[in-house]
């Protein structure tokens, strides 16, 4: 028998990949980033076909890794998560820099950055999973990484459908105040968190959120919310 569940017992980190095309940019977020080797430093990256990342990093051969700070806001991940690259530039109005080999990192809620070029790719059905030998990295700020486990448990956040870790909706035990499921993202709010991020202190049931209030992740209107059954 294979109970997926044991799956979740497996630890991430939160990167954002950025990759380059011509003169364009792209990057998204990316759970799935390790070391392979050390002498020559080796790190792999597993990214859907879908996404236009894999395009760029196919094109380009080459791509770069951010790595998030734990204090990252959410929007950050919403943006680079939960748009695709074909409909917005999403390096537009995010503070970044150029590696040594021209590819975008980001500059603010990074602690540090890591530039390789592609050595191998592998066909992993729906993903491609990209082996970089490194050729740039340096460390930005002292800090504690972002990780998944902490990014979903404590920020709150969803995983969109494309992220090799995504799993259809988990239940979830009510307590007191009911939380709120966005329908586009599947990130919840929950009342007894608010959304500190953005000014709503905790103990806020949902009702009384502004009406302009946003989804932190991914920006949808709290009309896209629905009552976690
Ligand atoms: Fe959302």
């Amino acid at each position: 028998m294979v109970n997926t569940k044991a799956l979740h017992k497996i630890s991430y980190g939160l990167y954002i990949i950025t990759s380059k095309k011509d003169t364009g940019f792209n990057g998204q977020i990316a759970n799935t980033v390790f070391q392979i080797s050390s002498e020559p430093a080796t790190i792999a990256v597993s990214i859907n076909k879908k996404n236009l990342t894999n395009e760029f990093i196919r094109a380009s051969r080459i791509f770069a890794v951010s790595v998030l700070d734990r204090e990252a806001p959410l929007s950050l991940v919403g943006h680079f998560g939960f748009k695709s690259g074909r409909e917005v530039d999403k390096l537009a109005g995010v503070d970044y820099k150029l590696t040594q080999g021209g590819v975008p990192y980001i500059a603010e809620n990074t602690l540090s950055y890591l530039e390789a070029k592609v050595v191998q790719e592998i066909d992993a059905v729906t993903h491609t999973i990209f082996i970089g030998e490194l050729t740039d990295a340096e460390v930005i700020k002292e800090g504690v990484p972002m990780t998944y486990a902490y990014y979903q448990q404590v920020k709150k956040g969803g995983v969109p459908a494309t992220a090799p870790t995504y799993a259809p909706k988990q239940e979830q035990n009510a307590s007191g105040e009911d939380k709120y499921v966005c329908s586009v993202c599947g990130y919840v709010y929950d009342p007894a968190a608010g959304d500190p991020d953005n000014g709503i202190p905790p103990g806020t049931p949902f009702e009384a959120l502004p009406a302009d209030w946003t989804c932190p992740v991914c920006g949808a209107g709290k009309d896209s919310f629905e009552k976690e059954s």
